[in-house]
């Protein structure tokens, strides 16, 4: 894959589990990649890993939901490789509550972290995508193919960056810009310890077996594929295929099986 060999990839959330495993896997295919999120030490600790074993990174703070920190984020990839060729949105929150219990600021947060967080990056590094063709990458989720009970704000943030990123790639056609939304189902990392519950205080913990799930490894080599063929939609594993599929022909049946299998979950807010 020397497709990357020399293309810069910023990567947003990268200080943790699928955002972490991406910026090692493009590093890993040689590009240069710049990682971005609030945890600046753990930052720098995996762009110190990412350099000793011969790669080329750099990263900087940025709080997604602040336009003018993205705006710097973007700066930094420019300083310090002279471009962007590859942007992946890739923050993200989570929540679980029903929506019948949940303080309306937890929907606000997500939309600000999943919806705007993306937006915010998009904006500023367009011009510089639509230079070298490049592509956008919004790691959305199944959630983002189907509505998931339990998780209104996370749905509608990943919805919302959809149709934010389907625009896009309309408005761009023209200009060969590549847009790709990657549909990861459960995979192990800190998104469920840190997802909110109806008050707004952290979940803290997993309702979920962690060890079954797909591993970031795993995404971000399936997501770097799809970048490399500039895909659309990239699914990953048989949750994604079958909702996309089953979405089309029988959405009712869909809705019974996400029932289903969320209300299986210990202490899930529904019966
Ligand atoms: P993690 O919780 O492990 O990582 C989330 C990352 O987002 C962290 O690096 C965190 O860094 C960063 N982040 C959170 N809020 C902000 C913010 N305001 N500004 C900047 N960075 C922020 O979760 P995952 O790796 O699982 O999640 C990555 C993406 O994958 C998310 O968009 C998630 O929705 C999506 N996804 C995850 C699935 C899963 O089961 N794990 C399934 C489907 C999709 P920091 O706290 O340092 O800012």
């Amino acid at each position: 894959m020397n497709y990357f060999n020399g293309k810069t990839v910023v990567v947003t959330g990268a200080s943790s589990g699928i955002g972490e495993a991406l910026a090692r896997e493009f590093a890993a295919l040689g590009a240069n990649v710049v990682l971005g999120a609030r945890s600046i030490q753990k930052l720098q600790l995996i762009a110190g890993e990412i350099r000793e074993k011969g790669g080329r990174a750099a990263y900087c703070g940025v709080d997604v939901t602040q336009e003018a920190e993205c705006r710097e984020l973007i700066d930094t990839a420019v300083r310090e490789f002279g471009g962007v060729d590859i942007l992946i949105c890739n923050a993200g929150l989570s929540m679980r509550a029903l929506f019948d219990d949940v303080d309306l600021q937890v929907l606000h947060r997500l939309m600000d972290v999943n919806f705007w967080g993306t937006v915010n990056c998009c904006k500023y590094a367009l011009p510089y995508l639509q230079r070298v063709r490049g592509s956008i990458v919004g790691i959305s989720s199944v959630a983002g193919l189907h509505g998931l009970p339990g998780r209104t704000g996370y749905s509608a943030s990943k919805y919302a960056m959809t149709g934010f990123l389907e625009t896009l790639r309309i408005e761009n056609l023209k200009k060969g810009l590549h847009v790709m939304i990657a549909c990861p189902g459960f995979t192990a990392s800190n998104v469920r310890f840190a997802a909110l519950t109806a008050d707004g205080s952290q979940q803290g913990e997993t309702p979920r077996d962690e060890a079954k799930m797909m591993t970031p490894a795993e995404v971000a080599r399936i997501v770097a594929r799809g970048v490399r063929h500039r895909k659309r939609l990239c699914l990953m594993e048989i949750e994604g295929r079958a909702t996309h599929f089953v979405k089309k022909f029988a959405p009712a049946f869909l809705d019974r099986m996400f029932y289903w299998v969320m209300a299986k979950e210990p202490d899930s807010p529904f019966k």
